[in-house]
């Protein structure tokens, strides 16, 4: 599992991060939900490593990885979008995560051709990303994402340059995909139907810190604070 611990984070006079603290059982979906510029990102960033909290602690799988280099973190990331390299096929972007790990070009290929497949795109390896939509470069991502076989899943705001329809059919694939797995997995949004239809507990944020964390369920019948209750309630 993972567990943060009073993380704080401050960008000039602002607090970005403000004493959070998660705990994340292994294999469970957490959202992390919240208004634009609650912390957020910011959070998924230092548990990635791609920055440095002030103070608290990050535990993963019982280690403290304060200390490990982003590069070192077993970690699967995939960003709001365009985040494929363009002049590569979704195959060889797939291989690109596995290539940093040193393994041969016949077990990159056979991993990249299952993960492929993983998510629905075993017949579209020798694309290039510009010859698939929107939804498909997002599964791509995400097969590239889990080639590595991370530790952690890190999924920040996937599916929100999609269209309704496809963030919908989307979403539902990556909670089957992310079962399937049972990658201990952090979603980052700012849609509460969102978070609410594809999480085991969603984590509602404001202004740095945790208000409120729970099943989908009691988030939306028991908001523990009237800005869970209007946030929440709110229709996007
Ligand atoms: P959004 O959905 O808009 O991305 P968020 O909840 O993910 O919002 P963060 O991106 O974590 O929020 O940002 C939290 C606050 O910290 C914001 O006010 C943001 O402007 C600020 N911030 C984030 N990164 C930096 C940075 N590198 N330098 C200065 N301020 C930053």
């Amino acid at each position: 599992g993972v567990r943060l611990e009073g993380l704080r984070r401050q960008f000039g006079s602002l607090r970005a991060l403000d004493g959070l603290d998660l705990d994340m059982a292994p294999g469970e979906l957490v959202a992390l939900l919240g208004p634009s510029g609650c912390g957020k990102t910011t959070a998924l960033r230092i548990l990635a490593g791609l920055e440095d909290a002030d103070s608290g602690r990050i535990v993963v799988g019982g280690k403290d990885i304060a200390n490990v280099p982003a590069n070192r973190r077993d970690m699967g990331m995939v960003f709001q979008a365009y985040s494929l390299f363009p002049h590569l096929t979704a195959a060889e972007n797939v291989e690109f995560g596995l290539r940093l790990r040193r393994q041969n070009a016949a077990t990159r290929r056979q991993r990249a051709r299952e993960v492929l497949e993983l998510v629905g795109l075993g017949a579209h390896g020798d694309r290039y990303p510009q010859q698939l939509s929107g939804g498909q470069q997002q599964r791509v991502a995400l097969a590239r994402a889990l080639a590595i076989q991370p530790q952690v899943l890190l999924l920040d705001e996937p599916l929100s340059a999609l269209d309704a329809k496809v963030r919908v059919q989307l979403r539902e694939e990556i909670r089957r995909i992310q079962l399937e797995v049972g990658t201990t997995t952090l979603f980052v949004t700012h849609d509460q139907e969102e978070a609410l239809a594809i999480a085991d507990r969603v984590g509602v944020m404001r202004a740095g810190r945790l208000e409120q964390i729970g099943s989908p369920e009691d988030i939306y019948r028991s908001p523990a604070t009237p800005f869970v209750a209007e946030f929440v309630g709110l229709s996007n």
